[in-house]
């Protein structure tokens, strides 16, 4: 690969997720850090395909395709190496050379709209924070904002003025065409000219995943009406494809493998000021199945923190339903009545707060019940029949006969109704209904169980995790004792980047790519997570029959040896045989060579 490709790629690898790129076909679920599905690949029923963001690779135990991002597109598109590249390359953002006029103009103009947001949010902030800004600033700090959390989100102020952001970015010299894509201006029909969207308005800059701001929120300082205001819908601004604070909660959600999702942008930021980090709202809309599918990537498991009046509950209802038809693992948490998790988390602090999430959350099926009852102005037979029947297809659908049992106990409870009956009722709605019991994500395998995991391969995994054994082989039999070609290739490259540091990993994966092993490198990558690996005392034992088995095969060499000298062996030849034996038997002279 050439040095430019090479930069390209390694550039694509740092701005786009392959657990992205692989969700566009895939239905991916998380387990623990990788993310399976079934195999775009191969036929299966149970997903043996994974894919890991930590290090952009993906792996099929079912087929044993594996590879980078790259690999994944080529296979995916059918295309050629180039082509691939290219794709990934315009999907990131990264200027390869060859692409067409057109493709550079639009993405020039993209780039340029992202540019003057870029311009945009930072001027806002910095009006924020000068003598023009100074009400909204105070504003912020009457809701507990710091200085901390107002820098990271850039937040701004937009003046009390007509032409502001305009004439601001004309003057960095944005096109006008950039300035009206932004989506902050607005053109006015009667005077045929531009004014500002935002006047007097704090400024929330929306970052999507790669931290770009791609549009804005803006929120009045009084109680004046529309309180909320955001860019409109741009090519690069979708209400219904971003979550406020996504960028921001990114990584805590991940590693929680949990998403919080509140109603503003303020509950937003106090949360994320409070040190939760895996937090996000929704922008002013309710939730969507596309938001959904953005929290899927991420995380298994979505905590609802909506505020307990009936317009909160409504969208938590909605949300719910969403979210669990993406596979979500969904909890509820009402606040107290009349309070939001901002004027909750004043009153009693991260911990309690924290306290009361985990007190106070409810199942999808159990908030559903809740919200049921409270709509029914009495609990006579036929309401609760009704309820029943709202909640069927959610319990048949369960997989587990505890859990069934658990909601029927439950139902019985809330409704005073005997569990016998709850159980007939439900018997005899029947078995799940289709589309609510469709378990997309299918049954996960046992990772340990799966796979033919070769000695070879193990022993491969061995050297790459534990140094000793590394150092252990190496010394003793050498780096070439394994069959496979690339097996033996990565190895050796492994050994050349001694001593390992936290970048060795992605080198090795920059070499397989350069030498054409990538595969073999993502298999060994997944096998790392996967496999235990062999402890020093198995170690030793596969050393000594490697060990036991290269004298057989020299022994053997001798006695062919033998063999023919006995016909036709001069003297020197003799000689020379004897010496070798010798050096033969006593190895720790000479080594044994093999
Ligand atoms: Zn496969």
């Amino acid at each position: 690969m050439s040095r430019f490709y090479e930069d390209v790629v390694n550039e694509i690898n740092s701005r786009l997720d392959i657990v992205d790129i692989v969700s566009e076909t895939v239905h991916l679920t998380r387990k623990g850090n990788r993310y399976w599905g079934l195999c775009p690949f191969h036929q299966e029923k149970t997903p043996s395909f994974s894919v890991t963001p930590e290090r952009n690779l993906f792996y099929c135990f079912g087929c044993q395709t594996g590879g980078d991002l790259v690999t994944y597109i080529m296979k995916r598109e059918g295309l050629e190496f180039k082509e691939a590249v290219e794709y990934l390359a315009n999907r990131a953002g990264v200027t390869v050379q060859k692409e067409s006029p057109a493709a550079r103009r639009k993405q020039d103009q993209m780039r340029g709209v992202l540019a003057a947001n870029q311009a945009a949010a930072q001027f806002y902030h910095e009006v924020l924070l000068s003598s023009e800004g100074k009400k909204a600033l105070q504003y912020l700090q009457q809701r507990h904002l710091t200085p901390e959390i107002i820098e990271k989100f850039c937040l701004g102020y937009a003046p009390d003025k007509w032409n502001v952001i305009e004439n601001f970015l004309f003057k960095k010299a944005f096109s006008q065409e950039q300035v009206k894509s932004t989506g902050l201006i607005k053109r006015s029909d009667q005077q045929d000219r531009y004014y500002d969207l935002f006047r007097d308005r704090v400024i929330f800059p929306i970052h999507d995943l790669r931290g770009e701001v791609v549009g804005f929120g803006g929120r009045v300082l009084d109680d004046s009406l529309p309180k909320y205001l955001n860019t409109p819908e741009t090519e690069l601004f979708s209400k219904r494809r971003n979550l406020y604070g996504l960028y921001q909660a990114r990584q805590a959600m991940r590693s929680l493998n949990q998403a919080i999702v509140v109603e503003g942008y303020m509950d937003c930021l106090r949360l994320h000021q409070a040190g939760i980090e895996n937090t996000v709202a929704s922008l002013g809309t309710a939730l969507t199945q596309e938001q959904a599918r953005i929290l899927r990537r991420f995380v298994e498991e979505v905590i609802l923190l909506f505020d307990g009046d009936e317009a909160g509950q409504r969208q938590a209802l909605r949300a719910v339903e969403i979210l669990h038809a993406e596979g979500l693992k969904v909890w509820v948490v009402s606040l107290p009545a009349e309070k939001d998790p901002d004027e909750y988390l004043d009153l009693h602090g991260k911990e309690e707060f924290l306290q009361y999430i985990q007190n106070s959350k409810v199942d999808h099926i159990e908030f559903k019940l809740n919200r049921y009852i409270s709509n029914e102005p009495e609990l006579h037979l036929d309401a609760c029949i009704r309820i029943i029947k709202a909640l069927h297809s959610d319990i048949a659908s369960l997989e587990s006969e505890l859990e069934k049992d658990y909601y029927t106990r439950l139902l019985s409870r809330r409704l005073q109704v005997e569990e016998n009956l709850i159980r007939r009722e439900l018997n005899k709605l029947g078995g799940p209904s289709r589309s609510s019991s469709l378990n997309k994500n299918g049954i996960f395998r046992d990772n340990t169980r799966y796979g033919k995991t070769s000695l070879e391969e193990r022993l491969l995994v061995s050297m790459l995790k534990n140094p000793e054994i590394f150092t252990e082989i190496q010394r003793s039999v050498g780096l070439n004792i394994f069959q496979q070609k690339e097996y033996r290739q990565l190895i050796k490259s492994f050994a050349d980047l001694q001593p390992i540091n936290q970048d060795t990993w992605e080198e090795l994966g920059i070499i397989a790519r350069q030498e054409g092993f990538t595969e073999a490198y993502a298999r060994v990558m997944f096998l790392m997570e996967e496999e235990k690996g062999l402890n020093l005392v198995e170690v030793r034992g596969i050393i000594r029959r490697i060990q036991m088995r290269r004298r057989e095969l020299r022994w053997q060499k001798f006695q062919e040896r033998l063999n023919e000298m006995s016909e036709t062996a001069d003297f020197d030849q003799l000689l020379r045989f004897i010496l070798d034996l010798d050096a033969f038997i006593n190895p720790t002279h000479k080594g044994v060579k093999s």
